[in-house]
Formats: structure tokens, C-alpha cells, sequence
């Protein structure tokens, strides 16, 4: 650590806890030290911030505060985990930072940041405002005019001489905090952002979505419908999975040993949609196009039948694609209706998909010896029933 005085480090620190005090506690938690001849300021993942003096010692305090904003958004917003995230290569590194700052940029200059030299904005990189990084991100794209330059390992996750690998959770002697103070650091900025916003009611609107994010992270329901569809496929198919019934082919290359052969019965699925009155359409089309995908990636798209229901269930219609439904409906809601008519098919379904608002009434008890997995479409949905297993669907999915 340098101890050499960096001009104008106080003043641009309170400039920028009084123009953004919501990320007041980022700001004063960053440890900035001098870095003579650096000829930028970058930062690490440990929250360490090193300026070259004479770069700082041009700026006004508004101009050092906003870069020290800046750098504090690069770590709040784990651009560097990102960039590993999005494998990003050391020569695409300067393209994933402008990316990067425009995510920042665009949001906090109006907010008054007040960079030297141009900020980096999204139309700059030929985007629109608004976007995350990845969105951003075009490898090889030409530089534009503007541009914070190399914001260090902090923001593109790439790794400079002499400095503790990523990821590490050993500062290098230096008292940079460890990932686990970073991420508490962070929820804590994201709470006062909240809060700030909810008392004050100026606060950047993607700030505020991250910090929505961050504190409490969207869980992706298309990762949760995959892994109900894959239990429930499983579940049919799993007992069965490996039989010695038959020897397998392989058997012959391993001398004596009888090695398993795989069967794999596929079962037969339903999807019962809701097409009562209170159902978007749009939703409704996205969520079974999405079923779709996934029954067609575990293998058992071809049993596919899908019963359109309202107040009673229309006749099932077998497809390949959900391009080919023809969704009719409209007035009352009974999906109980729906599960009974999937349940009179034959062959039986093993699985019934659900696709509904929810705003419904559930028969009482399970149908027999059928699985239903419940797509619950909407933003106010009441829930399923405890006997089914339920995914929620929000509309801005
Ligand atoms: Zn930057």
C-alpha cells in the first residue's frame, strides 16, 4: 500500500454520498489508495480502488466523485462474476467494460454523474437504454468515441499482474474485503436503495431493479416447470430405467458381466389449458410453446395431447407443435373439469399439465395414478392445490 496523499479523495467522496446517499455505504466502504503512474483508476473484486494522483489531481470534486460512483456500480452490480459468467476472453475484455459502464452509465448520468471525459452509453454500442451488460456486449463491435477506459479487474474480471486471483477469498495483505463482506456489502447498498427510493423517491430506475433483484432474486420458472416435468417424467420412467431383462450390447466387450440394459418407457403426457375469460392469451401461447420445448428435450413430445377448457374440456387435440392448437374457450373456469377429461383419455396420461391463472376451482382430492404439475400464469395467481406441484408464471417472464 502507498500511503502518498491523493489530492481530492475527501471532497469527491462527499460529493458523491451527497448526490447518491443510497450507495453512501459502497462509496466510503471502497479502500482507495494511490497508485502514482497508474494512469487510470481501476478496481478489484476486493473492493480496492488504486487512481494515479495526477489523473485525480485534474479533476473537480464532482468528476473524482463520479468515478469513484462509477467504480463503486462496477462491484455492486458483479460485473467482473459476469464477465467469467459470460466467458469472457482477456482480448474481449475492453468491449465487455464499455458494456459494462454503459449498464452503469446510462442510468446515473442523468441521476448526475458527472464523468471526465465522455461516458460510455448504450447508444454508443448501437443499444438501447436500459439493458444489462450482456445485452450490451458485442465482441468486436468498433470503438466509439468516449469511454472510462481500463476500470480494472473489478469490472472485466480478468485478472492484473500482482493481484490476488478471482474468486480468491485471501485479500493479499492489503484488508480488501473477502466475497462473503462483499455480498453483504452489496444486499445492504440494495436495501438503502429500496429504502431511499421508497422515502425519497429519486432513485435510478435500473438501480432500483437491481437492488429489487438482489435482495430478493427472481427464481426462474422455467428452470422450476424443468425439473417438475423431469421429476414427473422420471417418475413414470425411473423404476424401470435399467432392466437386466435383456443384456445390453456393450456386454460382449466386458467378458462374464451382465450389464444393465437401458429402458426407458415414455410416458404419456396432457396439457389441460385454461381458455376462460380471465386468461391472456399471449402468456397462455408463451408457457405452452415453453412446455412444449421441455417435453420435446425429455423425449415425449409425441404423446403430446392438449384439451383446451373453460367451464367443460373441448376434445383433445394430439400435436406435435404448440403452433397447431387451436385454443377456444372463453366464460367460466373449472380446470377440475379439464384434469377429469385428461384422466378419461386413453391411453391414460401418466402426467397432466396444467396451464391456468388459477383462479379456478381444484377438485378436492389427486386423480389417481396421474401426476399434475400446475403452471400457475399470471402475477396474482392464488395458489394450487397442495396435492399438485405448482410453477409460478410471472407475466413479465
Ligand atoms: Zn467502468
Amino acid at each position: 500500500m502507498t500511503s502518498q496523499h491523493l489530492p481530492g479523495l475527501a471532497g469527491a467522496r462527499l460529493w458523491a454520498a451527497a448526490r447518491f446517499p443510497y450507495l453512501a455505504s459502497g462509496i466510503f466502504a471502497t479502500q482507495v489508495t494511490a497508485a502514482p503512474g497508474a494512469e487510470s483508476v481501476a478496481v478489484d473484486e476486493q473492493w480496492r480502488l488504486r487512481a494515479d494522483p495526477d489523473l485525480a489531481g485534474q479533476w473537480t470534486a464532482a468528476e473524482f466523485g463520479s468515478v469513484l460512483v462509477h467504480h463503486v456500480c462496477h462491484l455492486l452490480r458483479a460485473h467482473a462474476e459476469r464477465a467469467r459468467a459470460l466467458g469472457i476472453r482477456p482480448e474481449d475484455a475492453p468491449q465487455w467494460t464499455r458494456a459494462a459502464d454503459a449498464e452503469i452509465n446510462d442510468d446515473l448520468v442523468p441521476a448526475g454523474l458527472d464523468l471526465p471525459g465522455g461516458p460510455v452509453l448504450p447508444h454508443h454500442l448501437g443499444a438501447d437504454p436500459g439493458g444489462l451488460a450482456e445485452q450490451y456486449f458485442r465482441p468486436g463491435y468498433a470503438a466509439a468515441a468516449g469511454g472510462d477506459g481500463d476500470c480494472g479487474s473489478g469490472a472485466d474480471g480478468q485478472p492484473r499482474p500482482g493481484e490476488s486471483p478471482a474468486g480468491d477469498d485471501q485479500p493479499d495483505g492489503d484488508g480488501g474485503l473477502p466475497g462473503w463482506q462483499a455480498d453483504l456489502l452489496r444486499r445492504q447498498v440494495a436495501a438503502e436503495i429500496l429504502r431511499h427510493g421508497r422515502e425519497a423517491g429519486t432513485v435510478p430506475a435500473g438501480l432500483a431493479r437491481w437492488a429489487q433483484q438482489t435482495l430478493a432474486p427472481v427464481v426462474n420458472w422455467r428452470t422450476l416447470l424443468a425439473a417438475e416435468l423431469r421429476r414427473a417424467v422420471a417418475d413414470r420412467a425411473g423404476a424401470a430405467d435399467y432392466s437386466y431383462r435383456r443384456p445390453s450390447r456393450r456386454a460382449a466387450a466386458v467378458g462374464d458381466v451382465v450389464l444393465p440394459a437401458l429402458r426407458r418407457p415414455v410416458p404419456d403426457v396432457a396439457v389441460v389449458c385454461d381458455t376462460s375469460g380471465s386468461m391472456t392469451s399471449e402468456l397462455l401461447a408463451m408457457t405452452l410453446a415453453e412446455v412444449e420445448g421441455l417435453l420435446r428435450s425429455l423425449g415425449v413430445i409425441r404423446q403430446l395431447r392438449v384439451l383446451a377448457c373453460d367451464a367443460a374440456a373441448g376434445p383433445a387435440q394430439r400435436v406435435s407443435s404448440a403452433r397447431q392448437i387451436e385454443l377456444v374457450g372463453g366464460g367460466g373456469t373449472d380446470m377440475g373439469a379439464g384434469i377429469a377429461a385428461a384422466a378419461g383419455l386413453r391411453p391414460r396420461p401418466a402426467i397432466t399439465v396444467v396451464l391456468t391463472d388459477g383462479f379456478t376451482p381444484w377438485p378436492a382430492q389427486p386423480p389417481k395414478g396421474m401426476r399434475v404439475v400446475i403452471a400457475l400464469l399470471g402475477d396474482r395467481s392464488p395458489d394450487a392445490p397442495a396435492w399438485a406441484r405448482a410453477v409460478r408464471v410471472p407475466t413479465a417472464a
